[in-house]
């Protein structure tokens, strides 16, 4: 039986704050490890989410595209589906509203959980970025190369991560959401969305396996003394 409560990592937020985009585990070897998650493509080459074992990437056109196995990856998180229920929205929900509320009836800041709200959105905002080409750049530039997307009257799910602040640079300290519409029309890195019918559901997992790219000689040599992971972070994410 799969793991329900462990988050597999693979590679660190803070590998692409120097610009260490390069893809470095295939999909099929992620997907070992979780059916369900959100991370990006080689080159950072835009925004991915995995619902039901189906990788998708939303590209820096706003495209969502089906992957293969072979598309490779410098950082995702991926675990095995099995959320409970934890309410019905009811009233106008907005990002902060949907944080504040979970963080209200569950002490989970200092435990790793997925979140999935499905629904549908009156208004959603998204980004996503084309692929980068060598020499990379940092994460902090990749920030002004954004392209954003918005959409009305939206049905699907917004799922990620909240991580503890302990762990800022491994993974984004607080919540990390992605989009994805059930029709595949849009989706991306979470922005902002307002919405009033959707059920809220969410899963603790109390195990981290943090899997590092050790086959990398440029992550290996690299020295992260020198890199603001924690401003960066702040700035790009
Ligand atoms: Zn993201």
């Amino acid at each position: 039986m799969n793991k329900t409560n462990t988050l597999y990592q693979y590679g660190t937020l803070a590998l692409l704050v120097p610009g260490l985009f390069k893809g470095t585990l295939k999909l099929s070897e992620l997907l070992k490890h979780g059916d369900t998650g959100i991370g990006t493509g080689d080159g950072l080459d835009g925004e991915l989410v995995i619902k039901d074992g189906i990788p998708y990437q939303i590209d820096g056109h706003g495209s969502v595209n089906k992957l293969d196995g072979d598309f490779t990856v410098p950082f995702a998180d991926v675990h095995f589906a099995d959320y409970k229920k934890l309410f019905d929205v009811e009233s106008t929900m907005t990002p902060d509203k949907l944080e504040e509320k979970v963080m209200g009836i569950k002490d989970w800041q200092n435990t790793f959980f997925s979140i999935k709200l499905h629904g549908t959105f009156d208004e959603i905002k998204t980004r996503s970025i084309n692929r980068q080409s060598k020499p990379y750049p940092n994460l902090v530039s990749c920030a002004h190369k954004q392209h954003e997307f918005s959409g009305e009257n939206v049905t699907g799910t917004v799922m990620g991560y909240y991580s503890p602040q302990l762990f800022n640079g491994s993974a984004v300290g607080g919540f990390h959401l992605h989009f994805i519409a059930d029709d595949l029309s849009m989706g991306g890195h979470l922005l902002d969305f307002s919405t009033s019918k959707g059920e809220v559901s969410a899963q603790v997992l109390d195990q981290l396996e943090q899997k590092l790219p050790v086959d990398d000689e440029e992550f290996m040599k690299h020295d992260f003394s020198k890199d603001d992971i924690a401003g960066a972070i702040g700035e790009a994410e």
